[in-house]
């Protein structure tokens, strides 16, 4: 994981990614904090997760500011909700000037508007896309290799 490791993450949203995500860092020894709304979210966590956890709606700035956004150098909103993931990443990036901040978005044609305001923006159907064509791609050249072997 090559998120600073003595730098502070805080990752907004516990589902697999987040947790898988909040569970690299710490394993890295990183110091992460981990936010989500529904506390039973938090049990994805591996039991040797050394985070810190924060239950509360990211969209409530006060559990941002009590979660030490401010402090944060990295943010990292992987909500199932893309408005919830855009007014979270802009909150970290204009208010806590958080220098680096990582946004899933689901709807793809949202992607480009957010790098415009320094947002790293991950879209799941793109990267999905991509790897399907890659695959294709790699099978068309075995099929043209195993043609021109004939
Ligand atoms: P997944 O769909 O598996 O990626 O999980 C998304 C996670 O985001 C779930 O655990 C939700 O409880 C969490 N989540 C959704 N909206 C919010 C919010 N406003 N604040 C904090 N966590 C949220």
């Amino acid at each position: 994981m090559k998120t600073d490791q003595n730098g502070y993450t805080i990752i907004i949203g516990c589902g697999r990614l987040g947790a898988n995500l909040a569970n690299a860092l710490s394993d890295a020894e990183g110091n992460v904090l981990i936010m989500d709304k529904n506390g039973d979210a938090f049990r994805k966590l591996s039991p040797s997760f050394g985070g810190l956890t924060a239950t509360a709606d990211a969209t409530d700035i006060d559990a941002l500011q009590a979660a030490g956004m401010d402090k944060a150098d990295t943010v990292i909103v992987v909500t199932n909700n893309d408005n919830v993931n855009v007014m979270v990443a802009q909150l970290a990036r204009e208010v806590f000037h958080v220098h680096e901040v990582i946004a899933r978005l689901y709807d793809p044609e949202r992607e480009c508007v957010y790098q415009e305001f320094g947002i790293a923006t991950i879209c799941p159907a793109i990267l999905s896309a991509k790897e399907i064509n890659k695959i294709l791609d790699r099978a068309t050249l075995v099929e043209a290799s195993d043609d021109a072997g004939k």
